[in-house]
């Protein structure tokens, strides 16, 4: 029995409560009057007044010349409309992401917006103890060349590959580094002297979207990220559905073609990853390159230029290669067709797509939605919007620092 619902509350827990509601109210809508939070919240003008001014003191909040259209009941006659707003560079978190063979460390302020990054780059063959050395450093010399005060760092989050026991911070698996049982967490903490919170690095994205990009104010909204690996977050009212093992929404892992599948690294075959990660794509369009040496593609992978080879792919396709573009709508075929499973098991208002099914966006949103309309049950596939995620390359950090953010204050707050 773990329900927090049946456990009752003290008065340290209900100022933390309504603190919470105060700061995610102002921080969907900058600038509300004392009397429109009170309404909002459900709080009293007593209690709003009194929460503000202690996080006026704080420095968190701010007050605002309001607009002069603004109703203010609590404004006493003679005295300037007022509204408050967050001040979103109050206080900061770290962001890491942990890709694969890449990490990228990012201060991010009170909107999750990214301060400063820095991407580094690690052996996928070295141990893990090297990498969270390199991992610490980086973090070490982001803080050090920051110009705000220490005190103002809530502390760190970090989203990381494969399956990640939340409660824990340890990172159980990671097939493509090989890690097993890695305490991230732990050594992070120990090393750094703050708080750490981990998860894993799609989930990280998908609480970075729901509370500051395209998901916000939407219910539920299932996140879907293609890379190396292909992975799901999915949010319900604000909160990240992780699953009873930690493992919720491990949709590349999907079985997909039951015979003659490619080997997947997850020792099964015909997984949705075989078909659409980004090696799986490249390795498709190579085979079209090495069939038409003429063609767009092959011409495009010939010229010496700083694209990386899936920008090369899309490109391709764009400027009217028909076996890349057949080969790419097919590939958003099986995308379409392992969302059609999660439509029908999670009915989510909103998909979004993320790395590189968001940089090809143009190309995968119509295949996909097609198949979700034609395949899904019932209405379900006509009443689900799918559309590219916001924050291109610094979705990883982003999400890492939302998932800061939420832990250490949007759903902590303490003052
Ligand atoms: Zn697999």
């Amino acid at each position: 029995m773990a329900q927090a619902n049946l456990q009752g509350s003290n008065i340290n827990l209900v100022k933390q409560h309504n603190l919470q509601a105060i700061l995610l109210n102002l921080l969907y809508e900058p600038g509300l009057s004392r009397s429109h939070l009170a309404k909002q919240t459900n709080l009293s003008n007593t209690t709003i007044t009194n929460l503000i001014a202690e996080l006026i003191e704080q420095g968190i909040v701010r007050e605002k010349v309001a607009n002069s259209d603004e109703q203010d009941m609590l404004r006493p006659v003679g005295r300037p409309r007022t509204s408050v707003c967050l001040e979103p560079n109050a206080r900061f978190v770290i962001g890491v992401h942990i890709g694969i063979g890449i990490f990228r460390v990012a201060i991010a302020n009170l909107r999750s917006e990214i301060i400063h990054s820095q991407v580094y780059s690690f052996d996928v063959n070295s141990p893990p103890p090297d990498v969270l050395n390199q991992i610490v450093s980086a973090i070490e010399s982001t803080i050090t060349e920051s110009s705000f005060e220490k005190q103002s760092l809530l502390g760190i989050g970090v989203g990381a590959s494969g399956l990640v026991d939340f409660t824990t911070g340890v990172n159980l698996l990671a097939p493509n580094l090989n890690w097993h049982d890695v305490p991230l967490r732990e050594y992070l903490q120990e090393k750094l002297s703050l708080p750490v919170i981990v998860d894993n690095n799609v989930r990280a994205m998908a609480i970075g979207e729901t509370y500051f990009g395209a998901g916000r104010g939407v219910d539920s909204v299932a996140f879907v990220y293609g890379r190396t690996g292909v992975g799901a977050g999915l949010t319900f009212k604000g909160q990240v559905f992780r699953g009873s093992s930690k493992g919720a929404g491990e949709i590349g892992h999907n079985a997909m073609l039951l015979q003659g599948g490619e080997p997947c690294r997850c020792g099964n075959s015909g997984c949705l990853e075989t078909l659409v990660s980004e090696s799986a794509i490249l390795r498709q369009a190579e085979n079209i390159a090495r069939i038409n040496p003429e063609g767009i593609l092959a011409t495009l992978f010939s010229q010496a230029s700083d694209n990386p080879p899936i920008e090369c792919v899309f490109d391709a396709a764009r400027q009217g290669d028909i076996q890349v573009q057949k080969m790419i709508e097919e590939r958003g075929y099986y995308l379409g067709i392992a969302l059609t499973n999660l439509v029908n098991l999670f009915n989510p208002e909103l998909i979004l797509l993320g790395g590189i099914f968001s940089r090809g966006d143009d190309l995968f949103i119509k295949p996909v939605m097609q198949t979700i309309q034609q395949r899904a049950f019932g209405g379900l596939g006509k009443n689900v919007r799918v559309q590219a995620a916001s924050f291109g390359w610094k979705s990883g950090v982003t999400g890492a620092a939302a998932l800061a953010l939420l832990h250490f204050f949007y759903q902590q707050i303490e003052i």
